[in-house]
Formats: C-alpha cells, sequence, structure tokens
C-alpha cells in the first residue's frame, strides 16, 4: 500500500459520509464494535488512522450515543483510538425523510434513470434539508476546532447540499465530494421540481472538486449546471465551472477495491476448500458454475436476468444442464415497498424457473438469499466459470472488479452490463445490454462456449489492468489532485 497520508501534507482531512466507520450496538446485554463491510470504510481506515483526522458520519448504532461524549464523539477503533468519530444522531423522522425518502426514494432512482420509481414528496426535501444542514453544522464545528488546517471529504448523494452549506459557516482549505453513483442528464434531473434540481446543483457547487466514477457522469453535470444554473460559467472542455467567483473542478476517478486482499482470500485454504466443495456440488460432469452476487436493488436487473435465463433455457434445450447459477441475492432497504416487491418478484420467479426446468439430478438456479462475508464470496468468485452482471445502471460495480480479482485460475468469463462504470474501467468481459434480452441470452451462450485460451487471455488482460487500478491508488490519485489544486492556489495568491 502506497503511503497516501503523504499527499495530506501538513492537513488534516476531515471525512463525511452516511455510514460510520465503527457501530456500536447491543448485542446480548453487551456492547459490541461492529465495522461495516464495504471497500470504502477499509480503504479509508488506514488513511484516517495515519492522519488522526475527524469523520463524521449518522451514528446508526443502537449504543453508539451510550459510548460517545456529549457531542457524538468518540476515538476509534475503540481498540487502539487514532482518529475522531463525530456521530450526528437522527430520529425516526429524519431517518424517514433523509435517509430512506429523498436520498434513497427520489435520488436513487433519478440518478439511475430508473424514472418509474421515482417518489418526490415535498416532506422528503424538508427533511433532506435539515439533516444536511445539521452535518454540515457539525462538520464546521470540526473544521473550527482542527489543530492543523483541514481538508474536507464529502461522500455520496446523501449530502448534496452540505459543501456549501459547510461553506458558509466555516473556512476548510478545500472541500470536495465523491458521487458514488451515476449522474442523469438534465432531461432527468428536470422531473424535480425546479427549486430542488437549482438548490442540489448550487449545493454541490460549494465544492472545489467534485469526483465522478465515469467521463459521462461528470458530462452530465456539467450539461445540468450549464442549462439550469445561468449565473455558472461551464467549460465542459477543462471540466471547469465559474460560479460565484470560484472554479470547481469536475474530474473523473473511477472507484476500485483493494485487489491484493482479494487475490490473497481466493487463495486461502479456506476458499480453495469452498471451491472444491461448490464444484464437486454443482459442476459434477464438466457441468458449469454461473454466479451473480447482488443488494437485490432494482438496478441490479435481476428480473432482466431471470428472464434472460428463462428464454436460454427455453430456446435451447441443450443449455439445460450446461450450467447451474448460484444467485447471491442480499436482501437491501426492506422498508420501501419497491424493494419488498421486487424480492417477492425474485423469488417466486425462481421458483418458477426451477420447476420448469429443473430435471432429476440439476437444479437450475440455487438462491442464496442472503448477506454473504468477503471471504465466503471469494471461494465462490473463484469457482466461477461464469460471473453475470447486469445492472440496468451502476455507478461502477465493485462485484465485477472483485470477481476478476479472485479469479485467480484464470478460468472464468465476465459477462458485464455496458451500463456499469466497470464496463468502461476494465476490457476484456463480453459486455452486454441488460435491456436486449436476445442480445443478453447470446452473452451468456458466449460466454459459456468460451475456450479455454480465449477466457485465459481475456482473465489476464482484466487483472493485469485491475492490478494498477485498485482502491488505493483511486485514493493517492485524489489526494494528489486536491494536494496539486492547493498548491496552483496558493501560488496564485502569492503572485497576486
Ligand atoms: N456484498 C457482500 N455480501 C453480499 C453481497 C454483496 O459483501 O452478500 C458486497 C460485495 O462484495 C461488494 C458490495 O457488497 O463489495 C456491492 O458493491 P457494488 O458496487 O457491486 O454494488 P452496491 O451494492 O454498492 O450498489
Amino acid at each position: 500500500m502506497q503511503d497516501i497520508a503523504q499527499y495530506l501534507e501538513d492537513r488534516t482531512l476531515i471525512l463525511l459520509s452516511n455510514r460510520e466507520p465503527y457501530e456500536h450496538v447491543h448485542a446480548d446485554g453487551l456492547v459490541e464494535v461492529r465495522q461495516p463491510p464495504g471497500g470504502l470504510v477499509s480503504a479509508l481506515d488506514p488513511t484516517m488512522r495515519a492522519t488522526h483526522g475527524t469523520w463524521v458520519a449518522w451514528g446508526s448504532g443502537s449504543a453508539d450515543a451510550d459510548m460517545s461524549d456529549s457531542d457524538g464523539r468518540v476515538m476509534v477503533p475503540p481498540a487502539n483510538p487514532e482518529y475522531s468519530l463525530r456521530r450526528v444522531f437522527l430520529d425516526d423522522e429524519e431517518v424517514n425523510g433523509y435517509y430512506l425518502g429523498f436520498s434513497n426514494a427520489v435520488l436513487w432512482p433519478l440518478c439511475h434513470m430508473l424514472v418509474q420509481h421515482f417518489e418526490y414528496r415535498d416532506g422528503y426535501w424538508d427533511r433532506y434539508r435539515d439533516v444536511n444542514e445539521k452535518f454540515a453544522r457539525a462538520v464546521a464545528a470540526e473544521v473550527d476546532r482542527a489543530e492543523k488546517r483541514p481538508i474536507v471529504w464529502i461522500q455520496d448523494y446523501h449530502f448534496a447540499l452540505a459543501a456549501d452549506l459547510i461553506r458558509s459557516r466555516s473556512t476548510p482549505i478545500l472541500i470536495h465530494q465523491f458521487w458514488h453513483i451515476p449522474f442523469p442528464p438534465s432531461d432527468i434531473l428536470r422531473l424535480l421540481p425546479s427549486d430542488v434540481s437549482d438548490s442540489l446543483l448550487r449545493g454541490m457547487l460549494g465544492n472545489d472538486l467534485i469526483e465522478f466514477q465515469t467521463e459521462r457522469y461528470a458530462l452530465s453535470f456539467l450539461g445540468c449546471v450549464s442549462e439550469f444554473i445561468t449565473d455558472a460559467d461551464t467549460d465542459a472542455d477543462n471540466r471547469v465551472i465559474h460560479y460565484s467567483g470560484r472554479s470547481i473542478e469536475v474530474g473523473v476517478f473511477p472507484i476500485s477495491i483493494d485487489v491484493e486482499k482479494y487475490e490473497q482470500l481466493a487463495f486461502e485454504p479456506e476458499s480453495l476448500a469452498r471451491v472444491e466443495r461448490l464444484r464437486g456440488l454443482h459442476a459434477c460432469g464438466g457441468r458449469q458454475v454461473g454466479l451473480s452476487v447482488d443488494r437485490v436493488d432494482y438496478t441490479k436487473g435481476i428480473p432482466e436476468r431471470l428472464r434472460a435465463l428463462t428464454q436460454l433455457w427455453e430456446q435451447y434445450p441443450e443449455m439445460r444442464e450446461r450450467f447451474t447459477m448460484l444467485v447471491v441475492a442480499t436482501p437491501s432497504r426492506s422498508e420501501l415497498a419497491s424493494y419488498r416487491h421486487l424480492e417477492e418478484e425474485m423469488v417466486s420467479t425462481v421458483q418458477q424457473i426451477n420447476d420448469r426446468f429443473k430435471t432429476e439430478n440439476w437444479e437450475p438456479i440455487v438462491l442464496i438469499h442472503k448477506n454473504v462475508s468477503a471471504e465466503v464470496l471469494a471461494g465462490a468468485y473463484r469457482a466461477a466459470d461464469i460471473c453475470l452482471v447486469s445492472s440496468l445502471q451502476d455507478g461502477m460495480n465493485l462485484v465485477a472488479k472483485e470477481f476478476v480479482a479472485c479469479q485467480v485460475d484464470e478460468k472464468g468469463v465476465l459477462v458485464l452490463s455496458r451500463f456499469t462504470g466497470a464496463a468502461e474501467d476494465i476490457d476484456g468481459a463480453i459486455l452486454i445490454n441488460p435491456f436486449n434480452i436476445d442480445g443478453f441470452v447470446d452473452g451468456i451462450r458466449r460466454a459459456l462456449e468460451m475456450s479455454e485460451s480465449e477466457r485465459r487471455i481475456r482473465m489476464q488482460r482484466m487483472r493485469t489492468q485491475l492490478r494498477s487500478l485498485t482502491i488505493f491508488d483511486w485514493l493517492a490519485s485524489i489526494l494528489s489532485r486536491t494536494r496539486d489544486i492547493i498548491a496552483a492556489r496558493t501560488e496564485a495568491t502569492s503572485q497576486a
């Protein structure tokens, strides 16, 4: 791992994200510390430890308040304190309006351009504004008490308004924001009431640098600003916006995974044992193993994938028994009706497919309907002959990258939706359009029939690319960009 802290020089980092890096929960009469799974926390936690910064996040754990001081602060990691976590507590109404409502029922479908799931309510927007204010106040307080000059880094769509609100209350040396999900073109953003889209864009323009996963999302953002914010001067060629006497850079920084960690997990003896067990169960007699891994979310194209599998087995009976599909589907956001319906639809469709096509010694789809650990996933990724990623829209899709990292035997084929950030980032997958079921079926057939040598060539190419695109490279390139912006500004001020 590179020494990422070097990019901060004599400055400190104040990070704002919805999810916290450590959560205290009541369990069996005791208080347990949990670290949410996911690459972001595991990449940022070492940087925060090395730089002793401050992480501001929603205190979502049942014992969080008991374990923090009256301002919501607690030193973490709890076992070996190195940086400060400032928890912001939300009541049920705030969680419903800001998180489930505006973030997940308004911005999430809108940014993924799946407008049939878009459910705007004025009340959601009011709570989103209030909660962004609340977090901004907490960040501004941390800026004021920081011993070194702070850089503020905001994560994601939960905080579109935060940068501007923080700027109006405090003077960090730089504010920047990573937008993890797609950004929609102006015709889609237009579905919001115009005062809301105006406030969102102006809120984001409170940043000095806004980071997107792909060029396309960056251009969509620039297009929206150019169309809706008439007092901003947008230079799309140089990806810079002049607004309110400041320059805002728009950058492209595709996120990735801890490649080495996944590779190592795949090499663990436990993984090998899992590979042997899975292949023993599902790949006997030359049968192949297919795999998909997602949260049950309408962005992931799960019904489309099941439709493609149905059509494949219907149209090409010789493809029956040729492979078994393992579908890891993790329940997600079940508080929202659209997610519950999707889950019910998925379970019943899998049942119908299995009833229709199963044979005496073959079950077409094995549904693993729960959250699976990275250790277990690594074995499944290694065991799979094909991995299907069928997102209708996806900021990046880390599953695609994890599959490639764990393919240490280089025998698997990635069938990847062209609407993922990953499709623009790694080259060697079979690209499909999940809206075109015929093409999707062809993609699966091509993958199943691909020769061993072609599989190896493609997988080697993707693995080589991935090794130079780890989450630590992502982090380093963002922090080095912020360092350069600060240096250029300091120079401009000293010459003035
Ligand atoms: N994941 C997991 N267990 C599961 C299903 C998914 O740990 O049962 C992880 C997966 O390994 C990946 C992340 O959840 O790191 C999903 O990231 P992705 O970018 O693919 O989609 P997102 O859920 O962020 O939309």
